[in-house]
C-alpha cells in the first residue's frame, strides 16, 4: 500500500531509510516517471512515494512519518533580526544574513 507521498525523491529516500531502520519493509516508487510519460497520468501519482509491503506495518509507519514531519517543522527557525522564517537547513537568515539562534 502507498503510505507516504513525498515532495522530492530525496525526501522519499530519507523516509524510506527511516522506516527500514525500524524494520519496516518498504521501497521508494514513482521515481524517474518522466521516461514513462503517457503511461502514467499526471497528478499525485507522478510524485515519488513510499510503498509499504506489509499493511500490518501501516500504523507504525504512519507514526514514524508523523514524527519525521513534526521534526522537520521544528527545525524551522525565525530570525531575531528581521522576523523572517527560515528552514532548518539554513545556518543564516536568507533575508538579512543574521546567524541562526
Ligand atoms: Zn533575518
Amino acid at each position: 500500500m502507498k503510505i507516504f507521498s513525498a515532495i522530492t525523491p530525496t525526501e522519499a529516500h530519507i523516509v524510506c531509510e527511516l522506516l527500514k531502520s525500524q524494520y519496516i519493509d518498504c521501497e521508494v516508487r514513482g521515481e524517474g516517471i518522466f521516461g514513462l510519460q503517457g503511461e502514467i497520468p499526471f497528478g499525485e501519482s507522478s510524485e515519488p512515494y513510499i510503498w509499504l509491503f506489509d499493511q500490518r506495518d501501516s500504523e507504525k509507519a504512519s507514526e514514524i512519518i508523523k514524527e519525521f514531519q513534526s521534526e522537520q517543522r521544528k527545525q524551522d527557525w525565525q530570525c531575531d533580526e528581521c522576523g523572517e522564517r527560515n528552514e532548518g537547513q539554513f545556518g543564516a537568515c536568507w533575508q538579512c544574513g543574521n546567524v541562526a539562534p
